[in-house]
């Protein structure tokens, strides 16, 4: 009984979930979540690596998130939930966003 989750199983409820925990946005987690989630956020590697055989795209997120300088914007682009474009005001994306900003892809492109 395998599932082969891969780093590539982070679903929008996932990032969010995420994204909530390290406060940038996203949306509270349940109760048993935002434990598993406090549990990844302070395990050491080995810990981490166990956990996330049975959790693998909260890992892979935890490990986005705090690892990757991009980890922000690439789970918000996962997400895609709270980001608001910041020009226009736009909500249905795709976005391009970086840690000050989010644009909406039209608006990125026709910015010089
Ligand atoms: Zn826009």
């Amino acid at each position: 009984m395998s599932t082969h989750a891969t780093p590539m199983s982070i679903t929008p409820e996932i990032a969010s979930h995420v994204l909530h925990h390290f406060g940038h946005g996203g949306y509270e987690a349940g109760t048993f979540t935002r434990h598993l989630l406090s549990a990844m956020d302070t395990a050491d590697p080995a810990n981490l690596a166990r956990l996330g055989e049975a959790f693998p795209g909260y890992a892979a997120a935890i490990v986005g998130i705090k690892y990757d300088p991009e980890g922000v914007p690439a789970l918000q682009r996962m997400a895609s939930i709270g980001l608001t474009c910041i020009t226009c005001g736009g909500t249905s994306g795709p976005f391009i966003s970086s840690y000050s900003h989010t644009l909406c892809e039209p608006c990125h492109q026709g910015q010089r």
